[in-house]
């Protein structure tokens, strides 16, 4: 690595190279989520001389962020959640990480990126760059009142840490939001005994991703171990009440809790990239190769559209893994995703989903009983492009997989 102070000159822009590989350079990877690290796994699995550099603004622990919001149930605190110290990573992986340190500025002309953390400002060169930024909790709609101090969201393990910690001794949370994360912490949080009131402006739990009948039946599920669902409506206001807050409703309803949590969607981390002059989307817009706009540069995971496609879940990050793994290996591997179902963590009524694409003609099939719902999505030619399942339905998930539509054909 090659750390330049930062009152000596930036290095003479350099032409694109025809090759990517600068050899003496590192491979450079923003960011230790599960992209991050998993890119360097299969990458050292194929190249173990190549130098590599981690940059992280958190601690770098490896974990699993799909455990945060099933861990209550199974009793682990955000201690116990937290896999592998940076340290050990560094170990394993033979790489330099750096924690706390946040990359400010991408120089593309020069190949370096500006490191900012609490030693102050430096510079760093890299041979290639891999972006692996993630995706942060959207900004709130305008929420007035003076309880903000009691309302959580949670998107890393330093979140996760926070809001367990303001839970002690409480005992009513007030969910934003009946996405897929308000969702497993609804049923998270209810199955460890605390009492859950959900507020959604659509209509049913999971209303983006399943037709009615499902999002009931796990609605019925929630509300059948006490969750109570208040849909298609917001919260306008949240207030201080002593040592709780109080919620009001545009359906003029009050709710009263001990905590809030807003559940209410991500949007990919493009700034970096954006000002760096890289062609951005929703996500880091990428090829097939998880290749930016700029030759040297790629990504993945939940910063990154691919081809068009922007999927905040884990299974997709993995196939941008192993692929670009390979084609920084000097390989050039196209990702292609193939159906990728999605299960959420909602024990109370598990449920299995594969969206249709958003702009997909067809219209769901429904079957229905009171061990849980199949929903096919079809085309008139009866081509199915995704499904929805609960209950014992989630059994048909590899019969209706194997003959669906793939996401990238
Ligand atoms: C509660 C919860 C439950 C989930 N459950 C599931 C599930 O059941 N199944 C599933 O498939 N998916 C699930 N997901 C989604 C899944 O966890 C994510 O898709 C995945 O973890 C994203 O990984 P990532 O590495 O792309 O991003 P992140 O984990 O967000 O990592 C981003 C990294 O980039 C670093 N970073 C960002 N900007 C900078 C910068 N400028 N400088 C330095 N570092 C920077 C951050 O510090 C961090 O290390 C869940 C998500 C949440 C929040």
């Amino acid at each position: 690595m090659v750390l330049v102070a930062e009152v000596e000159p930036p290095a003479p822009p350099q032409s694109p190279t025809s090759g990517v590989d600068s050899g003496e350079e590192p491979l450079v990877i923003v960011g230790t989520g599960l992209a991050g690290y998993n890119l360097a796994r299969e990458f050292r699995k194929l190249d173990q001389s190549t130098p590599l550099l981690l940059i992280t603004g958190d601690d770098g622990t490896f974990y699993s962020k799909p455990l945060l919001s099933a861990s209550l149930a199974h009793g682990k605190t955000p201690q116990q959640l937290a896999g592998t110290s940076a340290e050990e990573m560094a170990r394993e992986l033979n790489a330099e990480i750096l924690i706390f340190t946040q990359v400010t500025a991408i120089h593309t002309g020069s190949r370096t990126l500006t490191l900012t953390s609490d030693n102050g400002s430096a510079e760093v060169r890299y041979g290639r760059l891999v972006l692996a930024t993630g995706a942060s909790c959207r900004p709130l709609p305008p929420i007035g009142g003076d309880g903000h101090a009691r309302l959580f969201r949670i998107n890393n393990l330093a979140d996760y840490h926070r809001f367990r910690t303001a839970l002690v001794g409480r005992k009513r949370v007030l969910l934003l939001g009946a996405g897929l994360i308000g969702c497993e912490f609804a049923n998270d949080l209810t199955q460890s005994g605390y009492q859950v009131e959900m507020v959604d402006t659509l209509g049913w739990p999971l209303a983006t991703l399943l037709p009615e009948a499902a999002g009931r039946d796990l609605q019925r599920a929630l509300e059948s171990e006490g969750v109570r669902f208040h849909g298609n409506t917001r919260v306008l206001r949240l207030d201080r009440n002593g040592n709780g807050i109080r919620a009001y409703l545009d359906n003029g309803e009050q709710l009263e809790a001990h905590l809030a949590l807003a559940a209410l969607g991500l949007s990919a981390n493009t700034s970096l990239a954006a000002a760096a002059g890289l062609q951005v989307a929703r996500g880091i817009a990428v090829d097939r190769h998880l290749r930016t706009s700029d030759a040297n540069i790629f990504a993945l995971g939940d910063c990154a559209e691919v081809e068009g496609n922007l999927l905040y879940f884990v299974a997709p990050l993995m196939a941008c893994a192993r692929a670009l793994a390979k084609t920084l290996a000097g390989t050039p591997t196209p990702v292609r995703y193939g159906v990728m179902p999605l299960a959420v963590k909602t024990t109370l009524r598990p449920v299995t989903i594969c969206p249709p694409p958003a702009e997909a003609e067809g219209k769901w099939h429904i079957d229905s009983n009171e061990r849980g719902v199949r929903a096919e999505f079809r085309t008139k030619a009866g081509q199915l492009l995704g499904f929805a399942l609960t209950g014992a339905a989630i059994a048909a998930r590899d019969d209706l997989a194997a003959e669906c539509v793939p996401v990238m054909g």
